[in-house]
């Protein structure tokens, strides 16, 4: 036991001296590593061919400048990343993020989490993630045509059906995928449907890709709160943000007898003791593209917190959807004192390690965002498939789909936790049965 415990201590050591800087991929590394101890004991030939330090070392990393001009005429560079972390599964497959936190360490560990995350959905599909530090808020239609079409300049020789295959993360929604596979399609000459997905339904995008984090979450949710005899009826929930995630997050937690009483964005939340008025929220964030705070306008009974912490608002269910870290150990804390019970990450990374603790040694069942946020990536591979086969599935059938990956993904975990002797645990068992899919490709792939 202690000399694989030395063992993972030593490959994270190794992992923090090679990649300096870079905090949230050391946390998401470490994270990870923890789980995998016992998976090296049962499996010592995962060691002999040096899986998890193979894993950890990205297949290719692409950094390049992207030039654009905005409206005043005025030229401006940001930087672009793609990360390719690992293809035994499939083509690289993770989104991309445009926000002016972007660096490589953030693009790294969302990468990373997405090769574990990725192979939990079942699907074939590897793990990789990109972005950059532009900052879409504020900038015209125009502005964002601009940069999308330079940054694709360069990325489209990285991509490919069979290859990589990127999709939308903060910041990147349908507007940029448009102008993101026009771009594609005029340097390659190819209308190649499955080389990036959250397209629009008129041009080859599935179904259900828009809702189906927000939904594959709250199903998730709903997996471990049957687990305990549980239900949404009648409970308040608390989701952070007020992007895709949380929108739709929103409306399946509604659907399924629950009460939404408070959401955000960047700059504060709002607390609606009467429940969050869906109509409103999705005609201010996805209509007009505004902040939360004008919600109050719309709902005088509703009130809004500048600054403040989302977590203070008592509830049964939270729902993180906004982004990584936003709940540390004393908000967990705050939580649990005012009777949460569960805890599905609609974002990535969004519990702090202390977080996690509180909800653990609080017996909150609490789903990490690999396997409660998957259902967004699994409904990419549902539309890699529609394309491939030419096929448009409908609304029903693919949400069926959907639910039951979730269910499926809920039970993986579920039993691998058992399996270990982790009962409960979701955050031991989706790293390990993501790992061990991972694992057993690259065994049978040799060195490479
Ligand atoms: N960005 C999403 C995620 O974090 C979706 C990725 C995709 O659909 O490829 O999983």
């Amino acid at each position: 036991m202690t000399q694989v415990v030395d063992q993972v201590e030593h490959i994270y050591e190794e992992v923090i001296r090679r990649n300096p800087g870079e905090l949230e991929f050391h946390q998401a590394v470490k994270e990870v590593l923890e789980s995998l101890v016992p998976v090296l004991e049962r499996h010592p030939h995962y060691a002999e061919h040096r899986i998890i330090e193979r894993i950890c070392e990205p297949e290719r990393q692409v950094i390049f400048r992207v030039p654009w001009v905005d409206d005043s005429g005025r030229v401006q560079i940001n930087r672009g990343f793609r990360v390719q972390f690992n293809s035994a599964l499939g083509p690289y497959k993770g989104g991309l993020r445009f926000h002016p936190s972007v660096y490589l360490g953030i693009i790294k560990f969302l990468g990373f989490e997405q090769i574990f995350k990725n192979a939990v959905t079942g699907m074939p599909i590897g793990g990789g993630k990109g972005g950059s530090d532009f900052d879409p808020k504020g900038r015209s239609d125009g502005e964002v045509m601009r940069f999308c079409q330079s940054f694709m300049t360069e990325l489209h020789r990285h991509l490919g059906e069979y290859t990589d295959v990127p999709a939308g993360d903060i910041g990147v929604g349908a507007r940029e995928i448009g102008f993101l596979f026009g771009q594609y399609k005029r340097l390659t000459n190819r209308y190649e449907s499955a080389v990036l997905t959250g397209k629009g339904t008129t041009w080859g995008g599935a179904l259900v890709r828009k809702e189906a984090t927000g939904y594959g979450v709250t199903f998730f949710i709903d997996e471990m709160l049957k687990a305990r005899n549980n239900s949404f009826e009648g409970k308040d929930c608390v989701v952070s943000g007020s992007g895709n995630v949380a929108i739709y997050a929103v409306e399946k937690i509604h659907e399924l007898g629950g009460k939404v009483v408070a959401c955000s964005d960047s700059d504060g939340y709002i607390y609606h003791k009467a429940g969050i008025n869906l109509e409103t929220l999705k005609q201010l964030k996805e209509t007009e593209r505004r902040r939360i705070r004008d919600y109050v306008e719309i709902h005088s009974d509703a009130k809004y917190h500048h600054g403040g912490n989302i977590w203070d608002v008592p509830c049964v269910v939270a729902v993180p959807c906004a982004t990584q870290n936003e709940l540390d150990g004393d908000s967990a804390k705050t939580l649990v004192k005012n009777g949460c019970i569960a805890v599905g990450e609609g974002a990535n990374m969004p519990t702090t390690p202390e977080g996690i603790k509180v909800f653990q040694d609080a017996k909150v069942s609490y789903g990490p965002g690999k396997a409660a946020n998957a259902g967004g990536v699994a409904t990419s591979a549902l539309e890699m498939q529609q394309n491939a086969s030419r096929d448009a599935w409908s609304f029903e059938f693919t949400e069926r789909k959907l639910r039951e990956i979730m269910r499926d993904i809920h039970q993986a975990c579920f039993e691998t936790a058992e399996d270990y002797g982790k009962p409960g645990d979701y955050v031991v068992g989706a790293n390990i049965v993501g790992f061990t899919r991972v694992a057993e490709p690259m065994v049978a792939f040799g060195v490479v």
